[in-house]
C-alpha cells in the first residue's frame, strides 16, 4: 500500500520509512510542506489534523505522527511543544542558535540542572487517514534525561534521552535498536497490525 507521510521532518520521515517498508508499505514524502496549525491540546489531536490535511491535499492515504518528550518534573513539558520548546515562555525563552534542536536541549538541561528526578518519556501518536476510514495508535518509550548530550544518531532530544534498561542515549543506539524500543516504532507496528486486520 502506498502512503504519504504527513511530515517534512527528516528524522521522522526516515524512521517511518524504515519501520513501515519491511511491513509492505511504500512511504512517500510529501512534494511540499503544508502549513497545518498544531493548535490541538494533545498529540492525537495534532496528528489527526495533519493526516486529514495531507490526505485532502494529495488524495492518497496519509500517515501523520505527532510526538514529543514528556518530563514529569516539568509539568509534562516540553510535551506538545517539543519541536519549539526553546521559544515557549515556560522556563524562559532561548535563542534558536545554533539550531532549534540544540536550543531545545540546552533549555531542557538548564531546567533540570541539579534535579534528581530526571524521569521522562517519549510519546508518539500516529494517525492513518484514507478518506474511507481513520485509525490511530500511540506508543511510549520511558527513560531519563542525561546530564549532557551524547551520540550522533537520531534527531531531536535523542542525545539526552537514556531509555530504561540502557546506559547509552538514544543517539548512541543503532537505528534498528532505536526502532525496536522507540515510541514511534511501537505505535507504527501497532498501526500496521490494525491495517492488516482491515485488509481483505
Ligand atoms: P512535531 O513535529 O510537532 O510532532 O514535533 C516532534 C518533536 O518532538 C521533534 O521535533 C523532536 O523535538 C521531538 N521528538 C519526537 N520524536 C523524537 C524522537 O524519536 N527523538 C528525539 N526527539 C523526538
Amino acid at each position: 500500500m502506498k502512503v504519504i507521510a504527513a511530515t517534512t521532518n527528516r528524522g521522522k520521515l526516515r524512521e517511518i520509512e524504515r519501520i513501515l517498508a519491511p511491513l509492505g508499505y511504500k512511504v512517500v514524502a510529501p512534494p511540499e510542506r503544508l502549513e497545518v496549525e498544531e493548535k490541538g491540546e494533545s498529540f492525537l489531536e495534532n496528528a489527526c489534523k495533519k493526516a486529514q490535511a495531507y490526505y485532502e491535499k494529495f488524495g492518497i492515504p496519509a500517515i501523520a505522527d505527532d510526538s514529543g518528550l514528556v518530563v514529569e518534573s516539568l509539568e509534562g513539558y516540553p510535551g506538545i511543544y517539543s519541536s519549539r520548546f526553546y521559544a515557549v515562555e515556560y522556563g524562559g525563552r532561548e535563542s534558536p542558535e545554533p539550531s532549534p534542536d540544540k536550543a531545545n536541549i540546552r533549555k531542557l538541561l538548564r531546567l533540570l540542572e541539579g534535579r534528581e528526578d530526571r524521569k521522562a518519556k517519549f510519546v508518539a501518536c500516529i494517525v492513518f487517514h484514507s478518506g474511507d476510514y481513520g485509525l490511530f495508535s500511540c506508543g511510549e518509550c520511558r527513560g531519563r534525561i542525561a546530564e549532557s548530550p551524547r551520540g550522533e544518531g537520531g534527531f531531536g532530544y535523542d542525545p539526552v534521552f537514556i531509555p530504561e534498561g540502557y546506559d547509552r542515549t538514544m543517539a548512541q543506539l543503532s537505528p534498528e535498536e532505536k526502532d525496536s524500543i522507540s515510541h514511534r516504532g511501537k505505535a507504527l507496528r501497532k498501526l500496521a497490525r490494525l491495517l492488516e486486520r482491515l485488509s481483505p
